[in-house]
């Protein structure tokens, strides 16, 4: 058993499977969360994702990006399992298929399927790619948290951790609430705000806020036989059915700071895409519409380190479009590092 106490700094997907890890390694985990756990409040990403556990495109990007996806992928069957027998939650981890319509880039699509064992379907002009799974962000941050607590993580919410500056080593970390946290390491998670708490040191993090919005239609009066069964993809938009008959339709990359408001000409230009793909979306009202703040990053990697010239601090962030998918293979890259 370890018996090192680390201090994870921010209670989003990853950081949650952060801690989660270390936790599972014999290490007394601590999460710092400047709101709550598993709700949504201020922008925060990882209840905001649609929750497919795949790339868009993955053909589109650096083989490092794919590598981590698929990895995260392979292990949510088992995490999502293991939250339904013993937590009670489902997160309705799903095998849907993603069916991805042009235009792209049939050859290259085959050939990157090919090249990585991923099983495909040409049907059409669409390529089927049967084996993508989905699953809902917030029935999963629900069971985690109470795994969390399960495993004697502690949870520290409504707690906000200032920037810190340059040192060899941090000894105690200060909240807003006037107290100073110590542990022998501390794990920054803290998605798109990671760089603003780090500026002042040599982190060398590039990231920025990208805002995503989503639409979400309730279907559960339509026919069945009327809904797809795959999440389809076009053009840079989605639309993901869940099993209750919600759908969701999304979504934007907006590039406008730390603005986590959802806008009337955003829901109007998704609204047509939507309409658009599946005719029958006319006329039905939005059931809700939200956005969330991804952790920008160029070419979409995150960084997953030790910080370079602080030595008991590590960095898990800037996952961008696929924290949710890379978030179980990060959180084992970081505790593998940190231990
Ligand atoms: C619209 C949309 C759709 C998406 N769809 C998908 C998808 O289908 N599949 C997929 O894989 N990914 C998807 N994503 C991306 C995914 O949601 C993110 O990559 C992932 O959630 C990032 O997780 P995180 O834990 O790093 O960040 P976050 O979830 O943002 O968590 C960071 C946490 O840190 C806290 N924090 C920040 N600063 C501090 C501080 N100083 N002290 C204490 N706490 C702090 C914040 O409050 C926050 O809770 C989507 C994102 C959006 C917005």
């Amino acid at each position: 058993m370890v018996n090192k106490s680390v201090i994870v700094v921010g209670g989003g997907i990853v950081g949650c499977l952060t801690a989660l890890n270390l936790a599972q390694r014999g290490c007394q985990a601590t999460i710092v969360e400047r709101n709550q756990i598993a709700a949504q409040a201020s922008g925060e990403s990882s209840w905001a994702g649609a929750g497919i556990l795949f790339p868009l495109l993955p053909w589109m990007y650096k083989d490092e990006v794919n590598a981590l996806a698929l990895q995260g992928a392979s292990l949510y069957p088992q995490i999502c399992d293991a939250l339904k027998r013993e937590m009670g939650i489902d997160p309705e981890y799903t095998q849907s298929g993603m069916l991805i319509q042009p235009p792209f880039d049939k050859a290259l699509a085959h050939a990157w399927c090919n090249n990585n064992q991923v099983d495909f379907e040409q049907v059409g002009e669409n390529v089927l790619l049967p084996n993508v799974a989905q699953l809902r962000p917030p029935h999963l941050l629900q069971a985690l948290k109470q795994l969390l607590i399960q495993h004697n993580v502690t949870l520290l919410e409504h707690t906000q951790l200032e920037p810190i500056k340059q040192v060899e080593k941090i000894n105690s970390w200060n909240t807003n609430t006037g107290t100073a946290l110590r542990a022998d390491a501390f794990v920054v998670t803290s998605g798109a705000w990671s760089f603003e708490l780090l500026k002042d040191t040599s982190a060398g993090l590039n990231i920025k806020p990208m805002r995503g919005q989503i639409l979400l239609y309730d279907l559960s009066h339509q026919s069945a036989s009327d809904l797809p069964t795959h999440i389809i993809y076009r053009d840079g938009f989605y639309l993901v059915p869940r099993r209750d008959g919600l759908l969701l339709a999304g979504s934007t990359l907006e590039d406008v700071g730390f603005d986590p408001r959802t806008t009337e000409d955003v829901k109007q230009q998704l609204k047509t895409k939507a309409e658009s793909m599946l005719p029958l979306l006319k006329d039905m009202p939005i059931h809700r519409h939200w956005s969330g703040l991804r952790p920008g990053t160029p070419d979409n990697l995150p960084t997953i380190a030790q910080h370079p010239t602080i030595g008991n601090l590590y960095l898990n962030t800037g996952h961008f479009r696929y924290g949710l998918t890379m978030a179980p293979a990060s959180a084992e890259r970081i505790a593998e590092l940190i231990l």
